[in-house]
């Protein structure tokens, strides 16, 4: 490696700053420029729905590194600059003050960003989006003032702030015409406990409801539903999916198709460009598919996996999704990945919201969620990425450890 050499990493995000790092810890010793359109240093995006957003942790807790940090490590930071075009034929990214930067090694870690609503009102004040600081100050200066959000789509965006404007008091009702929260990922079995969970709170669950338009004067006042009702509120927040930010390398020329498209190391289809995190639609070896994660986990592990494809390692990104949501007193972690399934299986009673849920095809766990439940996710990984055959009495028994499922003879669990 000579130290004439220039990676350079678009995105400063949580994949990007974690690449950058890797790098430095791998002992590359060249120039490493890390680009990011927002004028904050890398932070992580999971407290902006819950402990940030109810003012319960301040910024330093949030940002991926000290404030020194990059300059200690001879990292370029380029804040506040978007790169508005590549050309991967000369190497040469340009960035929105005209900067050119030729690079011998790029890293995309652009990510994603909200899918808009594109209905009558949505651009009225107080329709918010969440997905920044910036988003997350805004919002939590609404919740500040009190009164009664109506909240757009019941996914993990839409939850989590539910449940956090309910926690500061808020009146809160949640919209989706799917039946349960959170349908797509858990189907209905599971996604009823969240309904309920939310329900107890206090939130108004309106489930098979979609939203027509938003009226107001100016401001938001009511949102019309599918079924012809008008809510009033004060103001409203839209979760309803992220559209990975593609189309700096679709303009390149680089294969784009839901995301970026990368093989198993993180390689696109341009030769020394790479990308990594909810940007990468990457060929994922245990599936034999590509799959687009949009994680935490994800961004935190792929940025540095992508970083050492870049130094000449041949380790494939094989980790199995990972996720976790923090919602009132319910924590839960999911592992793996389910298309589709064809039973669920509990271990413990989710009455008590402390329970592990498997989803099953035939006699193979796809993916867990334990919910106030910890320290189990290693064994559940295990089960899932060694393709473990299970017995549904077993797993669906408190008393059998899951370190000890597929340990017997025979190849079939105890
Ligand atoms: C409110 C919220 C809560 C979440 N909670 C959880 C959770 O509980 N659990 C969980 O697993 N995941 C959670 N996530 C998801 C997780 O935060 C994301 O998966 C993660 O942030 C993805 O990181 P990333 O590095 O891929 O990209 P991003 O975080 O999207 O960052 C990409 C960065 O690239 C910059 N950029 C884009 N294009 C350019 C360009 N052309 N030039 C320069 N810069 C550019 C953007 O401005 C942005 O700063 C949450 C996300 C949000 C928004």
């Amino acid at each position: 490696m000579t130290s004439r050499q220039t990676h350079v990493i678009v995105g400063a995000s949580l994949a990007g700053a974690k690449a950058a790092e890797t790098l430095r810890e791998e002992g590359f010793d060249g120039r490493v420029v890390l680009v990011g359109s927002e004028d904050k240093r890398p932070y992580e995006r999971p407290p902006l729905s819950k402990n940030y957003l109810r003012g319960e942790v301040g910024r330093e807790k949030v940002y991926v590194h000290d404030e020194g940090y990059y300059a200690e490590h001879d990292i370029e930071l380029r804040l506040g600059r978007t790169a508005v075009s590549l050309d991967t034929s000369s190497s040469e990214l340009e960035l929105d003050d005209g900067a050119l930067l030729r690079y011998d090694r790029l890293l995309l870690t652009t990510g994603a960003e909200p899918r808009r609503l594109s209905i009558p009102g949505a651009e009225l004040d107080g329709v918010l989006y969440l997905r920044s600081f910036q988003d997350s100050d805004t919002l939590r200066e609404r919740l500040d003032r009190g009164g009664a959000v109506i909240v757009v789509g019941a996914g993990w965006i839409g939850t989590e702030v539910a449940a956090s404007a309910r926690q500061r008091g808020l009146e809160v009702t949640v919209l989706d015409p799917a039946s349960v929260p959170l349908e797509r990922v858990m189907g209905t079995e599971v996604g009823a406990i969240y309904s309920d969970i939310h329900t107890d709170q206090g939130v108004q669950m309106l489930m098979g409801t979609g939203v027509e338009a938003f009226e107001g004067d100016g401001a938001v006042e009511r949102v019309r539903t599918s079924d012809g009702r008008e809510l009033e509120c004060d103001f409203a927040v839209v979760g309803v999916g992220v559209e990975p930010r593609t189309w700096l390398a679709a303009q390149a020329g680089i294969a784009v198709d839901n995301g970026i498209l990368v093989d198993e190391h993180l390689q696109t289809s341009a030769p020394g460009v790479f990308a990594a995190g909810d940007v990468a639609n990457s060929h994922h070896p245990f599936y034999g598919e590509r799959i687009r994660v949009e994680h935490w986990a994800n961004a935190l592990n792929q940025g540095p996996a992508a970083a050492r494809t870049m130094l000449g390692h041949d380790t494939p990104y094989e980790r199995l999704p990972y996720f976790f949501s923090d919602q009132y007193d319910v924590g839960m972690e999911y592992s793996g990945f389910a298309r589709n399934w064809d039973r669920v299986i509990f271990r413990g009673d989710p009455a008590t919201r402390e329970f592990v849920a498997f989803w099953l095809v035939d006699d193979r766990i796809v993916a867990g969620m334990n919910v106030n439940v910890w320290d189990v996710t290693d064994p559940i990984k295990r089960l899932i990425s060694e393709r473990v055959t299970v017995d549904d009495r077993a797993l669906s028994d408190p008393d059998l450890p899951l370190e000890e499922l597929g340990h017997v003879e025979n190849g079939s669990v105890a």
